[in-house]
């Protein structure tokens, strides 16, 4: 396959926002580009490769946070049912969301995207826009690792820990892992989760909140 080397300039910008680039096989983007290019990707049938100097051949980090408030699950209150990496959760309280509000799946997202270097979930899903009301945020998550992997990466591993009071998510944790194990396509052995309570203090040991932190290595893929 020949690689399309694209300079950062106004016309390819212009080319991108307008939807007239097309190019064949993989691009290689300098600088800034990589972004306008994966906007433009719809209209590409290459990949894009990030040649920040380093960015190309090194391993990156990224982390995700994310924080929902836990309210009595409609029509009681106006929280969902609670949904956490995909796994339907036994509880009275639920996130309050545009989405589906799995917080998991949030984090595992953010993490992704940080380490690309990319807008984060809000930016990419805006929380004010009706195709994403009541979204399974699988779609958040499947959309990231395909931007992983245009990128050239791949899952390094992930670890992700979950800071709820209520309910415990032990038995639902190999439920939990197998599912983002099948969203990253990765091996079972790339992902870890683990429960931590908050000691009853504040919201999140109050109940009224939930918390996922998510840390990430995305190794760049072999070729
Ligand atoms: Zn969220």
């Amino acid at each position: 396959m020949s690689t399309n080397i694209l300079k950062t300039d106004e016309n390819l910008h212009r080319c991108t926002r307008s939807g007239s680039l097309s190019a064949r096989g993989p691009i290689e983007a300098t600088g800034k580009d990589y972004q306008w290019l994966i906007w433009g990707l719809g209209r590409c049938d290459g990949t894009v490769r990030i040649m920040n100097g380093h960015q190309k051949s090194s391993p990156r980090v990224g982390h995700g946070y994310d924080l929902h408030r836990l309210e009595p699950v409609s029509p009681v209150g106006v929280g969902r049912p609670m949904v956490l990496a995909g796994c339907r959760i036994d509880h009275d309280r639920g996130p309050v969301s545009h989405s589906d509000g799995d917080a998991v799946l949030h984090a595992v997202t953010d993490a992704i995207l940080g380490a690309l270097g990319q807008p984060d979930i809000g930016e990419l899903f805006p929380n004010n826009d009706p195709k994403f009301e009541s979204m399974s945020s699988d779609v958040f998550l499947t959309k990231a690792v395909d931007l992983m992997r245009k990128n050239g990466f791949e899952i390094g591993n992930v670890d992700i820990t979950v800071i709820c009071q209520r309910p415990k998510i032990s038995k639902y944790k190999p439920a939990m892992m197998r599912q983002i194990t099948t969203l990253l396509g990765c091996d079972g052995g790339q992902v870890n989760l683990k429960g931590k309570t908050h000691e009853e203090v504040d919201a999140v040991g109050e109940g009224r909140a939930i918390e996922v932190h998510a840390v990430i290595l995305l190794l760049p893929q072999e070729s």
